[in-house]
């Protein structure tokens, strides 16, 4: 347990080096994430540019842990906050967007949402699909997101890396290491930017791959509600929603958290729902489709802190 908020005597912002960016004692995070539940953060860090999270990371004491968060629209943080430093890359130096040909090198801080438009007015396509993915560019590549029969390893090029120590690296596809939902480079190193390969089309083109791919997802997933999207991977050849649903999960509720009636592995919080009521809902699935199919479901979305 680290500083005031979890039992210390003296908060640990006092022992946080001077840097450019913004420190927050006690930040909330429900609001940085798509659930819109959590408890705080020790404090939130906002650095302004690369530089200045690497001082942080150099000068800070080594025990203080560091935990790095996108867009939270993969996260369940739970109520009693995270201990430490939560990093979130914001600034616009972590925003940039660069084209060479068909290659666009994104800043890690950026919402893929927003790559939408650059793709458009560079004609570059066959990355419609990450624009359709909640979240940003560094989340977007820890979690090996795909859709609509693409993951981002099939695009990926390289990438920046910040290491623990403030260390820059530029790393390849054999350093990620990219498998379903996941790529396995250490928890605690940042990716600051990512190189991604499309290739050259019509703009017209790409624009109706984005509003095709949009119009889907609002057809088959509960996108406009407090959700985390897919709570738990599919089982090698199976689906997890279907598992779900055979199990007699669909409707379930616990507190303030339900199974999407739209998607039955979307967990949704119907607006006053706690961490806690989540996790527990997610836990009771777990238990039913086991015994139900003898199968354990894995979660997809990650918890992350700690209980209240
Ligand atoms: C409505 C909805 C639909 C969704 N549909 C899909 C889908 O079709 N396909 C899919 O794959 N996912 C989907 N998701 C899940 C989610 O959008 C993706 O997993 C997304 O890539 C997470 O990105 P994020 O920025 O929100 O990361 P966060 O949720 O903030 O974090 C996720 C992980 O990434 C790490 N991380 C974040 N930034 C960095 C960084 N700069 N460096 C290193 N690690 C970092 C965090 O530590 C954490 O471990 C959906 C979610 C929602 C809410």
């Amino acid at each position: 347990m680290f500083g005031r908020l979890f039992g210390a005597k003296t908060p640990i912002l006092d022992s946080l080096p001077e840097v450019r960016g913004k420190y927050i004692e006690n930040a909330k995070l429900a609001k940085h994430t798509w659930f819109g539940v959590g408890g705080p953060a020790e404090v939130l860090f906002l650095p302004e540019d690369a530089d200045d999270l690497k001082t942080f990371l150099m000068r800070k004491p080594a025990a203080i842990p560091v935990t790095v968060i996108g867009g939270g629209s993969n996260l369940l943080i739970r109520d009693g906050g995270i201990p430490g430093v939560v990093v979130k890359l914001d600034a616009p130096a972590f925003r940039q967007v660069k084209f060479d040909g068909a290659e666009v090198t994104v800043g890690a801080g950026l919402k893929n949402s927003d790559l939408k438009k650059a793709l458009i007015d560079n004609g570059v396509g066959g990355l419609e699909f990450i624009c359709s993915v909640p979240g940003r560019i560094g989340g977007l590549l820890r979690t090996n997101a795909g859709c609509f029969g693409k993951t981002v390893s099939d695009v990926f090029v390289r990438a920046h890396i910040m290491n623990d120590w403030g260390q820059i690296y530029e790393t390849g596809a054999e350093d990620f290491n990219f498998s379903y939902r996941s790529s396995m480079f250490p928890e605690n190193w940042i990716v600051l930017d990512a190189t991604l390969k499309g290739v050259k089309a019509a703009p017209e083109e790409i624009r109706k791959t984005m509003d095709e791919q949009l119009a889907y997802r609002l057809a088959h997933q509960p996108i406009n509600k407090k959700t985390a999207g897919s709570t738990f991977k599919n089982p090698e050849g199976l689906q997890a929603w279907k598992l779900i649903k055979e199990a007699g999960c669909a409707g379930l509720k616990v507190g303030g958290a339900e199974v999407s009636d739209m998607h039955c592995n979307f967990l949704i919080n119907r607006g006053k729902a706690t961490a806690e009521d989540i996790e527990e809902l997610g836990e009771m699935i777990i238990e039913k489709v086991k015994e139900k199919t003898a199968i354990t479901l894995e979660w997809e979305v990650r918890r992350m802190g700690v209980k209240k």
